[in-house]
């Protein structure tokens, strides 16, 4: 195998500790919110960067966003990746989880097509504002892939052609495989994003590929896209009640204690 050819879909969000809660609408109001990669989205990008380090090969960086997400694309060519498409329209605002993941699905065929196929797709677990982690597993629909989730590490056994995942599980861990191509989401937390390469700084921010795409550019269904495409509806959205806690001290020796507390638990339980 000549190298793998990696797609990191990296999601721009609002920094979650900067979004406020409209009193009013009840709705999240992000626009004071700075923006940067969603975190997961970083351990994917270093868990490429590992594989490619270890295979050869090359990344490419995948987004749908708005036209500010481009600089955000050229941190990560400084911290490794090769080149960046930016698919970004109007037409894709407003999308679900179904919309999104077919609208990165076909981004990836489309880099397929103009830098070669396509062995391993990466993604974050979830994102930290939308936090469904649907979209890996949908962009493996769509592409009609094989898909692993919440791994931890990753291994390419090159010879079989085969990516091979450690998942973390409650009680331990399960070492699975599939075969190539195949896409992946990367738990947050993972590994440890490596700094910008300064080296690169100049290139990254300047003469780098970074591909913008509209609607215009490839094939699309156009029943699929954006709010058309997203039969999500919120139906409604009301403020979680507090919880309320009371507190006693109980007082006495260690049996009057005991006795007290169960008469205090008794009318609580099922009768
Ligand atoms: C508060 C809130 C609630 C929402 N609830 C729902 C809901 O219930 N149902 C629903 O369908 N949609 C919902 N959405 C919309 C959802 O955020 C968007 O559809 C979003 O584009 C993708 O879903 P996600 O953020 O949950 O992605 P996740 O599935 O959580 O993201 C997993 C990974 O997919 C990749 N990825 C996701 N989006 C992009 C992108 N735009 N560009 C590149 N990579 C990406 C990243 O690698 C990311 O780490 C909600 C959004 C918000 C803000």
């Amino acid at each position: 195998m000549a190298g793998l050819h990696i797609v990191v879909c990296m999601k721009v969000v609002p920094k979650s500790e900067e979004v406020t809660v409209n009193a009013e609408t009840r709705t999240l109001d992000r626009s004071r919110a700075r923006s940067e990669f969603n975190g997961p989205d970083m351990n994917a990008l270093e868990a490429g960067l590992q594989l490619k380090g270890a295979h050869g090969g090359r990344i490419s960086l995948l987004s749908m966003g708005p036209p500010f997400c481009e600089p955000y694309l050229r941190l990560g060519l400084a911290m490794g990746a090769d080149a960046a498409f930016l698919m970004s329209d109007r037409v894709f605002g407003g999308a679900d989880t179904l919309a999104t993941s077919y609208t990165l699905a076909r981004g990836v065929s489309a880099i397929g097509k103009v830098a070669g196929e396509v062995d391993l797709v990466l993604c974050g677990e979830e994102s930290s504002d939308g936090a469904t982690g649907q979209v890996p597993p949908g962009i493996a629909e769509w592409l009609n892939v094989p898909q692993l989730t919440y791994a931890s590490h990753l291994d390419v056994v090159a010879r079989r052609r085969v990516l091979r995942a450690r998942r973390e599980l409650g009680s331990g861990f399960e070492i699975v495989e599939a075969p190539l191509p195949c896409v992946v989401s990367l738990k947050s937390g993972c590994n440890e994003p490596r700094f910008l390469d300064l080296q690169r700084w100049d290139w990254a921010m300047g003469g780098a590929p970074v591909t913008v795409w509209t609607a215009g550019d490839m094939d699309f269904d156009r029943s699929c896209l954006g709010l058309d495409g997203s039969p999500t509806i919120v139906a409604g959205v009301s403020a979680a009640s507090a919880a309320t806690r009371r507190r006693e001290l109980l007082s006495g020796t260690p049996q009057q204690e005991a006795e007290k507390l169960s008469e205090l638990l008794r009318p609580l339980l099922p009768a």
